[in-house]
């Protein structure tokens, strides 16, 4: 029994958020993701990002991604189609690579 108030129980594998974990609940894995020294948390889905480098990786598996399947430009769909570059700064990267929503 716990009876510290201050003592958080985090729950490491995908479950709905309650209202015990909803601080801390990232909305893009379904798990508890404790801040402690995150380098930076989203503020819509709640997804934690402990370092600079893991920011970096999330967003570089995002445009591996976008660019498997790259979006024509309707304007001008016989052109090649624009494949997005991997940020090597992470202090440009200013939307969550999970959520697509803004710091
Ligand atoms: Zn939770
Ligand atoms: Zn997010
Ligand atoms: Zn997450």
């Amino acid at each position: 029994m716990v009876t510290d108030p201050n003592a958080r129980v985090f729950t490491p594998w995908p479950h709905e958020p309650t209202d015990a974990c909803t601080l801390v609940h990232c909305h893009t894995h379904n798990v508890d993701e404790p801040e402690y020294d995150a380098y930076r948390v989203c503020g819509e889905c709640s997804h934690v990002f402990p370092t600079a480098a893991a920011l970096l990786a999330d967003q570089a598996a995002l445009v591996k991604r976008l660019n498997a399947n790259p979006i024509a430009d309707p304007r001008s769909p016989d052109a090649p189609p624009v494949l997005m570059e991997a940020a090597t700064d992470p202090d440009t990267i200013w939307s969550c690579p999970h959520c697509a929503h803004d710091f």
